[in-house]
């Protein structure tokens, strides 16, 4: 009899937040679901991914949930650019879902520079990151930090000023370092040496591998990128 409570109270506090915040399919408007389950259907999966042409490759394997195509589409603008944060568990449940995820040390966000989050208010990967700790159970923290503002990768034709354009870009978050040192030699337990990175959406490969670069330096063994679409 306990539980009961707890459960009439979800569903109320459920019912309310419905009300008053109704969500929509984001590819056709169905309403009580961000997306209908017609419109997942659309959803192109990979069976084999695209072939990254890049020639110094510093990641192990990457892998890809689905094309970047309508729905998924739909899905990331709604998400980035409209602010509906809740699209983060369906992001983050289609990429578990549909992926053999690597049982790996940690979770790292690909992340976004300073100027750019308090614009947005948040980093998408790092939001789907959280929501994929949750599913996996490995820890997520924001281990690298985007210290150079850039030009959009998307917005760059050339391929050879995409490589240029993220140069040095990204770095080791230090203060999450020491803390995450702290945190595994207080539990005698040995520093991650794998790690998962995230990404939303892959255009070249450019920004993963710059991002696996900083990692290997650094120290890590393995990385694996996954990645919500490919263009
Ligand atoms: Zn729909």
């Amino acid at each position: 009899m306990p539980l009961i409570f707890p459960i009439i109270i979800k569903r109320v506090v459920t019912l309310i937040v419905d009300i008053i915040f109704p969500c929509f399919c984001v590819n056709c408007n169905k309403i009580d679901t961000l997306l209908c389950n017609k419109c997942f259907e659309e959803i192109e999966f990979y069976l084999n991914y695209p072939t990254i042409s890049i020639k110094e490759l510093y990641f192990d394997e990457v892998i890809i949930a689905c094309k970047y195509s309508s729905v998924s589409k739909k899905l990331i603008h709604e998400f980035k650019y409209k602010s509906v944060v809740n699209i983060k568990n369906v992001i983050a449940q289609i990429i578990y879902r549909s992926t053999n995820f690597p049982n790996l040390e940690i979770i790292i966000p690909v992340p976004i520079h300073k100027k750019k989050y308090n614009q947005r208010g948040f980093n998408q990967t790092e939001e789907i990151s959280i929501e994929l700790a949750k599913l996996s159970h490995i820890p997520t923290y924001n281990f690298l930090s985007k210290t150079k503002e850039t030009q959009s990768q998307m917005s760059i034709q050339n391929r050879e000023k995409r490589l240029s354009n993220l140069s040095k870009t990204f770095s080791i978050n230090k203060n999450v370092e020491n803390n995450l040192r702290e945190l595994y030699a207080s539990k005698n337990i040995s520093f991650p040496k794998t790690a998962i990175l995230i990404d939303d959406v892959l255009t070249t490969g450019s920004t993963l591998n710059e991002c696996a670069k900083v990692l290997k330096n650094y120290g890590f063994e393995k990385v694996i990128g996954i990645v919500f679409a490919s263009k």
